[in-house]
């Protein structure tokens, strides 16, 4: 059976990810207060319905019941997704994932047993920084609040040494957990094997020790 899945609100956000799961051949369910943003959507989702999920009877009448995964993506109307979520919650919805517009929002939606409250604009805005602080940093993944992943290109500055020569582990507290050569990915990178200039080191540790790290780099 296809997974299904519901997007509540089809704005930049809602939009691109109903876009993306249709296109991948999903079952999408997608629904919008308002009509026009409905309409775009007509002959992407496999269903688009106009509907204020804020109101229970609604939602009910859906039968979103059935839907294993829904992302709430109501932007500005913070209440309104408060609510849609809490009323997700007390249907037995198995996976709830929210776009929360700022750290209270994010705060009420844990508290009210969203699954994976995402942050869109921030976390998006704190990879960019990483990227802007080093050419050599590729992307960057918060883990916790304390813990991220970076991926860092070896560069001019790590080409023709290797692991043991660099102690990344001794001088700044963090671990390389895997190494990228192209598409092939080394999980137990040799630690005395010479690293090239296009090699990816995927580097995991506190955000305090990769930023030492990463400004090491600079
Ligand atoms: P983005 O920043 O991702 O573009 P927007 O705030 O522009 O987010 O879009 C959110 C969408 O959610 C809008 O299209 C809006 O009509 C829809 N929306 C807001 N409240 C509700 C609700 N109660 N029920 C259904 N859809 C809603």
């Amino acid at each position: 059976m296809k997974r299904e899945f519901a997007v509540i609100g089809l704005g930049r956000f809602g939009g691109s990810i109903c876009m993306e799961l249709s296109r991948e051949g999903f079952n999408v369910l997608a629904i919008d207060m308002e009509e026009d943003k409905v309409n775009e959507f007509r002959n992407i989702a496999s269903h688009a319905v106009i509907a204020d999920t804020t109101d229970e009877q609604v939602l009910k009448e859906l039968g979103i019941r059935n839907i294993e995964h829904v992302i709430v993506a109501i932007g500005e109307n913070i209440q309104a997704s408060i609510l849609t979520t809490i009323m997700l919650k007390e249907l037995g919805i198995k996976k709830i994932t929210v776009k929360a517009q700022n750290d209270y929002h994010e705060k009420v939606l844990n508290k009210i047993g969203a699954d994976h409250v995402v942050h869109p604009e921030r976390d998006m805005g704190k990879r960019l920084a990483h990227k802007i602080i080093s050419n050599n940093i590729l992307d960057y993944l918060e883990l916790s609040d304390e813990h991220s992943i970076v991926e860092v290109q070896a560069g001019k500055k790590m080409a023709g040494r290797s692991l043991i020569a660099l102690d990344i582990r001794a001088a700044y507290g963090c671990n390389v957990v895997a190494i990228k050569q192209g598409n092939e990915i080394n999980v137990s990178p040799s630690p005395d094997a010479e690293l090239g200039a296009d090699d990816i080191l995927i580097v995991i540790g506190a955000d305090r020790d990769i930023g030492r790290f990463e400004r090491s780099l600079a």
